[in-house]
């Protein structure tokens, strides 16, 4: 029988020892991922854009809960801009283990009206961003590293008019966590795309015009909170997804069943 390689230590946080960046942290469900990753011991970077009162917000809470944390301005938006966050973070931080690409836009609205600014806006920020950032990210990733990449519901069952864009940039993921997952194998890090149904963000509050429509859509007729995306990115990222690449795991609710 082969010799496993050392497993977590028993007692130690999952994470203890472990560098992350965060992208899209200051608020919803990447704040969550960022405080969840830290609270199971990792070093976090968060980026955002505008709302580096609610960075620091994140940050704090992560200090006070006595973690070590980072706030990066990047509009995940310029090619550089996410390129040089990824160098800070690991700067910063001494090393990468984990990428979470996380900052998205939404939008929904008829086909036909959505402008070309829009479309380069969407697709700029939800898909090219992954890619570079898991460009810059692959660099500095030894094995064991983690690649997690927030998809959507909407990439897999289109359950409304509107979503044509937003679903086409969620949907692009799925091919660039697939394709990674076979070039980066080899070197023993892992690529995953965790598809949310609706949580209760700034982005789709529980309380909006839509709100209801939506969560009858899911099995258990309710929204998320972003803690419930966080958890499996945290497994994800942690010694339980050590034999998890390439795939999607849907935290929906039932959305898709
Ligand atoms: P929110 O709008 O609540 O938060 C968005 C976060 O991303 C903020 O931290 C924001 O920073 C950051 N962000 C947005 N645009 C940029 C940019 N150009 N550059 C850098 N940071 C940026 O969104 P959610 O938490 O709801 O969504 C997070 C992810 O989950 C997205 O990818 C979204 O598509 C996906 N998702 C969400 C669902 C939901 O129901 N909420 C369902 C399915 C998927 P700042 O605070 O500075 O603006």
């Amino acid at each position: 029988m082969a010799t496993e390689p050392a497993g977590p230590v028993p007692g130690a946080r999952p994470l203890t020892g472990r560098a992350a960046l965060v992208t899209g942290g200051s608020r919803g469900i990447g704040a969550a991922i960022a405080v969840r990753l830290a609270a199971d011991g990792a070093a976090v970077a968060l980026t955002y854009r505008d709302r580096d009162d609610l960075a620091a917000r994140v940050v704090e809470e992560i200090e006070e809960a006595g973690g070590r944390a980072w706030a990066l301005r990047a509009d995940a938006a310029d090619p550089e801009e996410v390129r040089a966050s990824v160098a800070a973070a690991a700067d910063r931080m001494g090393r990468l283990d984990i990428l979470v690409n996380n900052a998205g836009v939404g939008l929904i609205a008829p086909f036909e009206g959505i402008a070309l600014d829009a479309v380069d806006r969407v697709l700029a920020t939800n898909v090219r961003a992954p890619f570079l950032a898991a460009q810059a990210a692959a660099a500095h990733l030894a094995e064991g590293g983690r690649i997690i990449s927030i998809g959507s519901c909407l990439a897999e069952r289109v359950a409304f008019p509107g979503g044509s864009l937003y679903a086409t940039s969620k949907a692009a993921l799925t091919g660039l966590t697939r394709a990674l997952a076979r070039e980066l194998g080899p070197r023993g890090i892992t690529v995953n795309l965790v598809h949310p149904g609706p949580i209760d963000t700034d982005m789709n509050p529980a309380d909006g015009e839509n709100a209801a429509f939506q969560a009858q859509l899911t099995s258990l007729g309710s929204y998320g909170r972003p803690a419930d995306v966080a958890a499996t990115v945290a497994h994800l990222a942690g010694d339980g997804g050590r034999y998890i690449t390439g795939a999607a795991l849907a935290v929906d609710g039932g959305f898709a069943a």
